[in-house]
């Protein structure tokens, strides 16, 4: 499929399907106005999309988001600001356009939720009553997986996986590395939030470094021995950082950023903080000026408390509904649950949300919801001007969340720089439009 028809195609399925994804199907235009209540834990992709589309669905429902920070911090496109490209304020937003909409914003944090008795308990003993509560707690770290590595290491060696402070650490840190210095990023193995970032910062980090400190390597310790979007990954990285000569020398460099695949003993499994220095699992030792350690990850800490995760931390859910299989009436969206083929991403989290909630309002109704399909687009940028994308559509089949052959797939490998182009003016546009959504 070319390019342009799997646009075409992806427009026309996610025209029909999204309408009932956001809760404009027969079924919820058809019933009576409903009344319950609703509590959605976290305000981050998922939770307030959902919160969002309960009361435009249904303006009777009382809705309640409880969300721990005051202002929320997007990490797509906080790659961007390792490489000077951006700034982290432009970044942050804002609860009160929820409010505004009548859904009650509470800023705390969830310390429990008993499904028997349908409570949500936040710090200081208050709680919320529910008919339906909606979790989207976003992902955790395994402190402890990767030896040496804890949160307070976190203070030193930044994760950078949750953009905020984390992210301006070791954008610092990057802009004081002496030229010649090496970054160290260490990648876990799947599944983890945003399969295709790591790859993104290191070849921002790179595009600062060739322009600041040409001497400077990047070295990507990959737990696994493939990755999203690899191969316009690698010609990307081989066409800008492949090469790096001196602009007053002309001494050649070579090549900025090295990829170590588990087979070639990149999986790590330990660091040393006060030596930067990464520990790999068939001892290997690589020592940083930067280390940026991705850890391992698994369900937000609520959803453990809860009891909603499975033995590898995460939720299972039923993906017509994404009701959690382990307790009624809690639905889990976005990074925390199984997502099935669908990766951990922001625009996963969007179209899980619009499902969960046409799916409770169906059920508040006692009508079947319709059937759903869900859609995500990943950009990645290589530069300011080399953008890169993953797109697909998925459906529920025989009970399992899976793509829909031929709905999508990656940017073509032979295009000319203005396609990469304007790959790069949709990714800022497609973060404009749904942080519009959310807080507009
Ligand atoms: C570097 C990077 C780049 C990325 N780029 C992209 C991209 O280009 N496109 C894309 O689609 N995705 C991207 N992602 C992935 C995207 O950020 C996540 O998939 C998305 O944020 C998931 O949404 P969520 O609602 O599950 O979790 P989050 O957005 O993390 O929201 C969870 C919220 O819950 C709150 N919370 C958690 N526990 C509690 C509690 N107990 N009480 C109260 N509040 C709580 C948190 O404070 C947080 O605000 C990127 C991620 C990274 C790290």
């Amino acid at each position: 499929m070319t390019n342009s028809n799997r646009r075409n195609f992806i427009k026309s399925v996610s025209g029909v399907s999204l309408a009932a994804a956001m809760g404009m199907g027969i079924s919820l235009r058809a019933g009576a106005a409903v009344k319950a209540k609703i509590v959605v834990v976290g305000g981050g992709y998922g939770g307030v999309i959902a919160a969002k589309y309960l009361k435009m669905a249904e303006p009777g429902l009382e809705v309640v988001l409880i969300e721990q920070n005051k202002r929320y911090v997007s990490c797509p496109l906080s790659n961007e600001v390792l490489a000077g490209l951006g700034n982290i304020e432009h970044l942050t937003f804002g609860y009160e356009g929820l409010a505004r909409r009548g859904i009650t914003v509470v800023h705390d944090t969830v310390e429990a939720i008993d499904p028997q008795a349908r409570k949500v308990m936040i710090s200081g003993g208050k709680s919320f009553d529910y008919d339906r509560v909606i979790v989207s707690p976003g992902v955790d770290f395994k402190w402890g997986a990767i030896k040496g590595y804890d949160e307070e290491a976190s203070q030193t060696i930044p994760h950078a996986w949750k953009a905020g402070p984390q992210t301006t650490l070791l954008a610092n840190q990057i802009k004081d590395m002496k030229d010649g210095g090496v970054v160290i990023i260490t990648v876990p193995d799947n599944p983890f939030r945003c399969p295709p970032g790591p790859y993104e910062r290191a070849a921002l980090i790179a595009h600062y470094l060739k322009q600041n400190k040409p001497r400077s390597k990047i070295i990507l310790l990959d737990a696994k021995d493939k990755f999203s979007k690899q191969g316009l990954f690698l010609q990307g990285w081989t066409q800008h950082y492949g090469d790096i000569i001196s602009e007053s020398s002309k001494e050649k460099y070579g090549s900025m950023i090295e990829w170590v695949p588990a087979s070639k003993g990149g999986e790590i499994d330990a660091i040393n903080a006060a030596t930067r220095t990464a520990m790999s699992v068939v001892g290997k030792e690589f020592k940083a000026d930067v280390l940026n350690v991705i850890p391992p990850q698994h369900a937000g800490k609520i959803a453990h408390t809860t009891g909603l995760v499975n033995p590898k931390g995460w939720c299972p859910v039923d993906f017509k509904t994404f009701e959690s299989t382990m307790h009624k009436n809690v639905h889990v969206i976005g990074d925390a649950c199984v997502g099935g083929a669908m990766p951990k991403s922001g625009y996963a989290a969007n179209s899980q949300a619009k499902v969960a909630v046409a799916a409770i309002i169906a059920s508040l109704r006692g009508v079947d919801p319709d059937e759903p399909a869900y859609l995500n687009a990943c950009y990645s940028l290589i530069t300011p001007e080399h953008g890169i994308s993953v797109t697909a559509i998925y459906q529920v089949k025989d009970g399992q969340l899976v793509e829909v052959p031929n709905s999508g797939g990656v940017s073509p490998i032979d295009v000319s720089p203005a396609f990469r182009k304007i790959e790069v003016a949709h990714a800022k546009s497609w973060l404009k439009n749904i942080t519009t959504e959310m807080f507009g």
